[in-house]
């Protein structure tokens, strides 16, 4: 398999599907441009090799054509951080594109515009009337589907070398993250450093694992989770428990939970994963105290009590100290960590020292040599909150991506590419 480093990229003109899906205010300025710096070793590495460069990514979730998600807002960013002049092609389909890119010539970099701007980029059929039969609907989506394939072909027929380095969106088979890719042979496709980095990071977790192996899974429902905890609990020592999760498991072991979030429908569930840790010899971990609140507010009152005798009127908004010093200890025995989700309500300073006490003991792990990977949403505001994510061995860029990469399914970015 080709990789960027030994691929050289002079005279090739390469077609790059990056993640620029950043956050903009309401004057379209970026708030956050670590997506867009995180593609840049990639895009640097093929101009320097003497190649070409066309980018394409999404923004956002539009209908359709929608100057509120064009790429052209984040046109003078790429161009900063490239440190170079960026084209740019007002329709990633349209004649421009096909010219522009044609008369590439090394060095040169176009930027398409947003590839969600068509309905075959996702491949699923949009604005359908409600009241459309079964038939109709199948019939609009063998529509887009082929159109989805042409789309493939068409952005392929820009490029001599096809480049994935958009792993946020690595769990969906799109024309331009998986699709395309069979319009080139195996030695014309290849992961961005991005992309091979997440891949790596997981792989080292989860397949050349050293051990004792530590996930931490917090946030807010166990429905969510569900899928990713019956896979770790397949591979890892030590599973703990945090978040709003903990109080459907405490509920299903006989506790009190008060106001706490607890999915009632969940319980023998909860009971089911408990068992299921016994079973494989992981020791699943749950908090023995919390500080609850008397309101969802950051200005709630706060008292620390038992995890299961929470009374009515309060709920459980963050792991107490005691379960702190416990998860602690586990953490820090560790030589593979992985977290994903918060243990309270990080957002509310005064609900946060749990997460920061775990994000503080993964620091420390880590500076004994443990492997740690933060993941998902959430626990990436929080490294970033406690100013510790480059403390981490690595912070993934994928939210959903990650998540089903843990959960053990099968990525259509990265089979497209790999095979597998
Ligand atoms: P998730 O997206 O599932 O990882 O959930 C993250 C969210 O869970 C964060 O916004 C947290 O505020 C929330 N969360 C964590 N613990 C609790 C809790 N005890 N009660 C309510 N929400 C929580």
């Amino acid at each position: 398999m080709q990789t960027m480093d030994n691929f050289n990229f002079a005279g090739q003109k390469a077609f790059v599907r990056v993640d620029f899906n950043v956050p903009l205010d309401e004057k379209f300025n970026i708030t956050d441009d670590t997506r867009i710096r995180a593609a840049i070793p990639t895009l640097k590495k093929i101009i320097a090799d003497g190649g070409s460069l066309i980018i394409g990514s999404h923004l956002g979730r539009p209908k359709g054509v929608d100057a509120k998600f064009s790429l052209q807002h984040i046109l003078p960013r790429v161009s900063e951080l490239l440190g170079t002049h960026v084209d740019f092609a007002d329709d990633c389909l349209g004649q421009q594109a096909i010219e522009k890119s044609a008369s590439l010539q090394p060095g040169q970099v176009l930027l398409l515009e947003n590839l969600r701007f068509y309905a075959a980029e996702e491949g699923k059929p949009r604005g359908l009337a409600e009241d459309v039969t079964d038939e109709e609907k199948a019939a609009a989506k063998k529509t887009v589907k082929a159109e989805q394939k042409e789309m493939a072909k068409q952005l392929a027929s820009y490029a001599t070398v096809y480049v994935n380095d958009a792993f946020g969106t690595a769990h969906r088979a799109h024309a331009s993250t998986a699709i395309i890719a069979d319009f080139f042979d195996e030695s014309h496709k290849l992961f961005g450093y991005l992309m091979q980095n997440e891949i790596d990071a997981v792989e080292k977790v989860l397949k050349n694992t050293v051990r004792p192996f530590t996930a931490i899974m917090g946030g807010s429902k166990v429905s969510s989770k569900i899928d990713i905890i019956e896979n770790l609990l397949t591979k890892v020592d030590n599973l703990i428990v945090a978040g709003g999760m903990t109080y459907t498991f405490v509920k299903a072991l006989g506790g009190t939970v008060g106001d706490s979030i607890c999915e009632l429908d969940k319980l023998d569930l909860a009971l089911s994963l408990l068992q299921k840790a016994k079973d494989n010899n992981v020791n699943l971990i749950l908090a023995v105290d919390c500080r609850i609140g008397d309101k969802f507010s950051n200005d709630a009152n706060i008292k620390v009590v038992p995890v299961n005798q929470i009374p009515d009127g309060w709920e459980g908004m963050d792991i107490g100290p005691e379960t702190e010093k416990k998860f602690a200890e586990v953490i820090e025995a560790s030589k593979t960590i992985l977290w994903n989700g918060p243990t309270g309500v990080f957002e509310f300073d005064n609900f946060s020292n749990g997460s920061r006490a775990v994000g503080m003991a993964i620091v420390r792990a880590t500076e004994k040599g443990a492997f740690s990977l933060v993941g998902g949403g959430d626990s990436v505001a929080c490294v970033n909150k406690f100013d510790i994510a480059d403390k981490m061995s690595y912070v993934s860029t994928g939210g959903g991506a990650l998540l089903e990469f843990i959960e053990g399914k099968e990525l259509p970015g990265i089979k497209a590419i790999r095979g597998y």
